[in-house]
């Protein structure tokens, strides 16, 4: 194979789209109910045709909505469009971080569509290029939103019945026990992970562990508001489980702050604002001692496909954003029963067009 030339590699143009993707059901968690996925896709082309792809799942808890990201996107395709060279990703997350400090979520589809670009010219996926091995790749949990105790039974029958091991319960209601009794009944032999959304207090977290220990859950995410430090410590010195920190921590300069207080970090691309971003949280958090898990918001492959690129440096993926969805715009990662298998991606991150 002759190797490009620079001009071969360069991005000539770039576009995007905004779609809105109905869920399989509604998804409910302790702040709201959401029946649609609104994402933004960004495409980058180079003087050969090849594309790069990634996408936007702004979450407005951080600020971030699709009519924002929409408005920012311009201006962070213009300046990649003007640095040109897919490779030149240090100077390009600079370039973004300082023309939308805030946008975090359009950030990081500029990003994967950088590298996926860029892995594609190389001919090689983009977890191979970093050198890490596809086989490590976690399985991926499958969240079950909040309903009522009947209804989260009937979910999490459905989701064992299409193969998911590892179940993410969402809780923060008025009947918590009585919800997550439903799913373990309805998946006696599952592994179930919950996520209370900063919807408890330090004491309503501490007492609470204790039944969900008995229900076997393997640990607890983000059980007090994300300014409450002090809470995720006291939880997890005298609760009975693990605290992981979502929302108390969205970069890696966040990671010492919780260090102490918790045993788990939630990295996701749409807080931190991109892969580069989101290695850099992974590697604090593991020089804390901490785990981590690689999660997602209601997204489109786009997006998600470049989250699993990272997961073999992280303990578990909650990886299901994709797979709420009653249709998406394109294909990512192949995640049959929850394994995210990254021998499927064959070039890039692995995003093709349905
Ligand atoms: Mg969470």
């Amino acid at each position: 194979m002759t190797p490009d030339t620079d001009s071969q590699r360069t991005i000539v143009s770039s576009s995007f789209e905004r779609h809105d993707l109905p869920l399989e059901e509604s998804f409910t968690i302790s702040r709201g109910t959401t029946d649609t996925a609104t994402v933004l896709t960004v495409e980058l082309e180079d003087e050969t045709g090849r594309v790069g792809v990634g996408g936007a799942g702004p979450a407005s808890y951080y600020d971030e909505t699709p009519d924002s990201v929409e408005e920012v996107l311009p201006k962070l395709l213009e300046a990649v469009e003007s640095i040109g060279d897919p490779h030149a990703q240090q100077v390009i997350e600079e370039r973004l971080a300082a023309l939308a400090p805030d946008e975090a979520a359009a950030r990081a589809a500029v990003s994967i569509a950088v590298h996926d670009l860029a892995a594609t010219q190389a001919d090689e996926p983009l977890y191979r290029r970093w050198g890490l091995d596809g086989a490590r790749a976690p399985t991926t949990s499958y969240t079950i939103g909040i309903d009522s105790p009947d209804g989260m039974h009937d979910r999490a029958q459905r989701a064992r019945e299409r193969g998911y091991d590892v179940l993410k319960v969402k809780l923060g209601t008025d009947a918590d026990r009585d919800r997550l009794e439903a799913v373990r009944e309805a998946a006696p032999d599952a592994r179930i992970r919950v996520d209370a959304n900063c919807a408890w207090t330090p004491e309503e977290g501490i007492k609470n562990t204790e039944w969900l220990a008995d229900l076997s859950v393997e640990f607890l995410e983000q059980p007090v508001p994300s300014e409450d430090i002090d809470g995720l410590r006291r939880i997890s010195e005298e609760g009975a489980l693990p605290i992981a920190a979502d929302e108390s921590c969205v970069t890696a300069t966040d990671v010492p702050a919780v260090a102490d207080a918790v045993d788990i970090v939630v990295v996701k691309l749409m807080k931190c604002g991109g892969l580069r971003p989101a290695q850099r949280q992974i590697l604090a958090a593991k020089a804390h001692g901490l785990d981590v898990m690689l999660g997602c918001m209601t997204e489109s492959n786009a997006s998600i496909a470049g989250a699993c690129q990272l997961t073999p440096l992280v303990e578990y993926a909650d990886l299901d954003g994709a797979l709420l969805l009653e249709s998406d715009v394109y294909d990512g990662v192949a995640m049959s029963d929850g394994k995210i298998d990254l021998t499927s991606v064959a070039r890039g991150v692995g995003i093709s067009p349905r």
